[in-house]
């Protein structure tokens, strides 16, 4: 029997995570209608898309982007909106089946719990939504009977590696704990002296993947494995003390579980997104995603290593982060996304990262977390107080 077509949103199509999805979804016409894109600031690109995959609608979220997209799709059948509104109100249309979140930054929380509060299926990416409001958006889920379907490698990898009757959000069975992998970004091996020497061009050069560039500089810092770790804590329901990290050079191993009995099962695959990816289009099915199978004989040297907390202290304030509890995970989120903003504006050194993020976590206060509306004045504020550093940094080390 053939399945019914499922149409997808895919948020942030003009990306690294919307690539490989759209590339995926272009090898399976048969399975997935691309229903609507969005896209930011990168008009000619979003353009180029809506002529490959003619979705019913297009959306920029930036709203002085509206006049150029419409006028370069005036003689098109899609639709073209703008602004966050509209793109909250398409994440809900009943025709939704699937939504892809691809936005990078905290912009993709408000978009991924529209989606999951009107039940659709979720494949996250945008791992700050968890980081922002991981609470809200789970017990959002449960309510509405929302699928969550991690893309993120390691947590499609964890999530791989459970059960298929296995429900994100609940807590695995019998499981010991789980280990997510790191490989370790590009300064790994690195001189810690030397950090304040790393330019843009050197952090977002990542050694394995080819990534964004918010999220290449948060793996530079092992900051993107301290997000993940808050993540897989709300994704699996899993204590900070239940989720290892092991740096794994490789990127050949992407997580693994351990089971009470002494088993340990792993996902391995070549560092592609689209092989996570794939597992989530097909909700557990396996598709075609084009990427190579890898070859164990020639990659035959799999490392595990103890993260450095001393040289990447980014890490350890997440996890102290998830132990605080309440706004914590957010004002980490908010100040990260501030001072990595500022790094990738040359407006500060690499090593300033860390150093801003662990004054602003020093300085705040930790409340309990009321609403949405309250995370988004608290990122309002966190990121004055971060730029008023920023701002002073240059002074205070000259
Ligand atoms: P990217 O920078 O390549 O793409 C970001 C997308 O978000 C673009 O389409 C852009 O237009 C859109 N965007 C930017 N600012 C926006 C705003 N204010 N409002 C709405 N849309 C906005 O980033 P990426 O590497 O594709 O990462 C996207 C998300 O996926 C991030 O949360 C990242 O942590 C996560 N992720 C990415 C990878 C990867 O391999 N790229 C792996 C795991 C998780
Ligand atoms: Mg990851």
């Amino acid at each position: 029997m053939s399945e019914k077509i499922k149409n997808v949103v895919v948020l942030g199509a003009t990306g690294s995570i919307g690539d490989s999805t759209l590339d995926i979804i272009s090898r399976h016409p048969d399975r997935f209608n691309v229903l609507a894109l969005s896209g930011h600031s990168n008009i000619s690109k979003l353009v180029k898309l809506c002529h490959q995959f003619s979705p019913s609608y297009v959306i920029s979220t930036n709203d002085n982007c509206y006049g150029e997209l419409n006028k370069a799709l005036t003689s098109s059948p899609t639709q073209v909106l703008s602004g966050n509104d509209e793109l909250l109100k398409l994440c809900q249309l009943d025709e939704v089946d699937m939504v892809v979140a691809g936005i990078v930054g905290n912009a993709g929380m408000q978009p991924v719990l529209a989606a999951v509060e009107a039940g659709k299926d979720v494949l996250l990416a945008n791992k700050e939504a968890l980081v922002m409001a991981g609470d809200i958006v789970m017990k959002a889920a449960k309510q509405n009977n929302a699928n969550i379907i991690p893309l993120d490698s390691e947590h499609n990898a964890i999530f791989q590696c459970l059960p298929e009757s296995y429900q994100v959000g609940n807590t695995p069975q019998d499981i010991d704990k789980i280990i997510l992998t790191a490989s370790g970004g590009p300064f790994w091996n690195r001189n810690k002296n030397t950090f304040s020497e790393i330019t843009p061009a050197m952090a977002c050069a990542h050694p394995n993947w080819d990534m964004g560039r918010k999220i290449s500089v948060d793996s530079a810092t092992l900051m993107n494995k301290g997000l993940e770790v808050i993540e897989a804590h709300w994704l699996f329901n899993l204590n900070v003390d239940e989720i290892d990290v092991h740096v794994h050079p490789q990127s050949i191993v992407h997580s693994l579980v351990c089971y009470k009995d002494g088993s340990i099962l792993a996902q391995l695959g070549e560092p592609d997104m689209r092989i996570p990816i794939a597992y989530g289009l097909g909700m557990r099915s396996r598709l075609t995603s084009g990427a190579k199978l890898i070859d164990l004989l020639v990659n035959n040297e799999l490392q595990f290593l103890s993260p450095d907390y001393d040289k990447f202290p980014c890490l350890a304030l997440a996890k102290n982060a998830i132990a605080t509890g309440g706004t914590s995970m957010a004002i980490l989120n908010s100040a990260n996304e501030a001072s990595v903003a500022a790094f990738l504006d040359n407006q500060i050194p690499f090593t300033a990262i860390a150093e801003i993020n662990q004054q602003i976590m020093q300085q705040s206060k930790n409340e309990a977390v009321e609403s949405v509306d309250h995370l988004i004045e608290l990122d309002k504020e966190i990121r004055l107080q971060t730029h008023k550093i920023i701002n002073n940094y240059g002074v205070k080390s000259a």
